[in-house]
């Protein structure tokens, strides 16, 4: 019970364990917070910076990659039999299969019909191309790079060109490579096809308007973002990290570059909630690895604890004992490591040792009488009492010293207190362990004697009177006592009665000229057994 019965006070090995309990958890509390921090701090300003260099690597990447296709497209647009259809079927299919650069490949010519295609089943030529890309590269009639837009075979694509001249230098249309943004394309190869990292982690490309070409979410794809405040940055060709707060709401660590070579954007970002459960995780593994130390502190502080308690628990059980009546014979010796408890426990058994002591001093002195150390008149009536309870029987001596006020006239009262001393003395020698000698008055004593006949007490009687008798004593003559002896419950019916017959019989005796015993037997008065 942590409460004592009765009260509501704490016990001490509880308030000790629960107060270094406390401790340790306000202490491991603030510990893991501030390492939750720390910790969510670090991943934090790591996952920016991470995620700023792979967007840089990407942009690099994605640069050289549109210079080569770019590159490819001028050096096979120089080189194209447009005259010849069958050939430039033939070149355009090994372009497209050996560079693997586009999903298609087509040359159209200066009016915007679309000439050839590769692979060809990829759509049909003879048709009029009048997108807004293909309408701006015969504008333009140099390289391009178009917004995502959707074609006439309905797929959202890109569109890159080289213009085209012949042997006169005359402009005749532009060969050009689409890139499917929803299917297997080029970029795959950049960004990979696991476009989640198991982080949560994503990237996603955006061209020089903010439109989106790249990203796992392919329902995403055309989107434009351009209110995104890390493409702004990008549209403005910066590069650099920031935490951003997309259109949901939603919290990202983010690491963005552009590309120079076709303006488009790379952003790489992981959600903040991320590292935020990442930092969690590592809390709860710190949790579980500390909490058999933290169990082990526990009990450890229990065991402490209980023994720093002990010696007041046992106090307390002692004082309970005392005020419950129970004695002490002996206390454990009281020895603790604890120097508060060693003394306070010492000293506080000594005191109830000395008070127990100075207790059974009074309660003997309550019970004796001090100038013979018989039992007094009070234990005389308890010890009656308390065998007349147990329906035992005894016999009754009572005692009277012959003419005693002439033996302190004549010789002193010490003299008169040694004769009663020396009687004492002969009545405990000529009586049993068992038997109870008392001093009831002045010189007057009785013996009480169980299980012991009338006739047998008798005997009893006269021996202490003639012991008395031939014993030197200091008045230098002979002392002589007489004795009245009646039994319990053969001579008398009560207990007081006994008593009284026993006195009525030291009567007889002194009446008879003293210096005898009278036994009382019932019916009368005695002098022999
Ligand atoms: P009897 O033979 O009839 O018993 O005569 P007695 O003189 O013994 O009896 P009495 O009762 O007249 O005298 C008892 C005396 O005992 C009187 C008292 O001074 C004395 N006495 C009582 N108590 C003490 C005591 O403690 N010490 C001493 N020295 N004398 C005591
Ligand atoms: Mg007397
Ligand atoms: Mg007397």
């Amino acid at each position: 019970m942590i409460l004592q019965k009765g009260n509501r006070r704490i016990r001490l090995v509880y308030l000790l364990t629960g107060l270094v309990f406390i401790s340790i958890l306000g202490t491991s509390l603030v510990q893991i917070f501030a390492a939750y921090r720390a910790e969510k701090l670090s991943l934090y300003e790591t996952t920016l910076g991470m995620n700023h260099e792979s967007a840089q690597k990407m942009a690099v990447t994605m640069n050289t990659l549109f210079l080569t296709m770019k590159n490819s497209l001028r050096v096979t647009a120089a080189q194209l039999e447009v005259e010849q259809p069958e050939i430039l079927q033939k070149q355009l299919n090994l372009f497209t299969e050996s560079s693997g650069y586009f999903n298609s490949v087509i040359y159209v010519d200066k009016t915007g019909t679309l000439r050839a295609i590769s692979p060809v089943t990829s759509g049909n030529t003879g048709l009029a191309l009048t997108s807004e890309a293909v309408t701006n590269a015969l504008e333009l009639r140099m390289p391009t790079i178009s917004k995502p837009y959707l074609s006439t075979t309905d797929r959202l694509i890109v569109l890159m060109t080289n213009p085209i001249y012949n042997a006169r230098g005359e402009y005749i249309g532009f060969l050009g490579g689409t890139i499917y943004l929803r299917e297997p394309n080029v970029l795959n190869g950049i960004f990979g096809t696991n476009v989640f990292s198991e982080s949560g982690s994503y990237v996603f490309v955006v061209d020089g308007s903010g439109n989106i070409i790249y990203h796992p979410d392919q329902s995403r794809l055309g989107d434009n973002v351009n209110g995104n405040s890390v493409v702004e940055k990008l549209m403005q060709g910066r590069h650099g990290e920031e935490l951003v707060v997309n259109s949901k709401g939603i919290s990202f660590l983010s690491g963005y570059a552009s590309s120079s070579e076709n303006g488009w954007g790379i952003v790489v970002q992981t959600p903040l909630s991320e590292i935020e459960s990442i930092s969690l995780k590592l809390i709860a593994n710190m949790l579980l690895y500390s909490l058999p130390l933290f169990i082990i502190i526990l009990i450890i502080t229990f065991w402490l604890a209980k023994t720093l308690a002990a010696p007041f628990s046992s106090l307390t059980d002692i004082a309970r004992d005392l005020l419950n009546g129970k004695r002490y014979d002996r206390f454990l010796k009281a020895n603790h490591w604890n120097y508060e408890a060693h003394h306070l426990n010492k000293t506080i058994l000594l005191a109830i040792e000395a008070f127990q002591k100075q207790e059974e001093h009074l309660y003997s002195e309550a019970q004796t009488d001090s100038l013979t150390g018989l039992a007094n008149r009070r234990t005389l009536d308890a010890r009656i009492e308390q065998w007349v309870q147990e329906g035992m029987s005894f016999s009754v001596i009572a005692m009277d010293i012959d003419d005693f006020k002439k033996i302190n006239d004549t010789y002193g009262h010490a003299a008169g207190d040694e004769v009663l001393k020396l009687l004492a003395k002969i009545m405990v020698s000529s009586t049993r362990k068992e038997d109870c000698c008392c001093r009831i008055g002045g010189e007057e004593f009785v013996v009480l004697q169980p299980d012991m006949p009338v006739d047998a007490a008798y005997k009893t009687a006269e021996k202490i009177r003639q012991k008395l008798r031939i014993e030197d004593n200091p008045t230098g003559l002979p002392v002589t006592i007489s004795l009245g002896v009646a039994s319990y419950p053969v001579s008398a019916a009560s207990a007081k009665d006994a008593l009284r017959c026993a006195d009525s019989a030291l009567y007889a005796a002194k009446r008879s000229g003293k210096n005898r015993t009278v036994k009382y037997t019932g019916s009368g008065f005695s002098e022999d057994c």
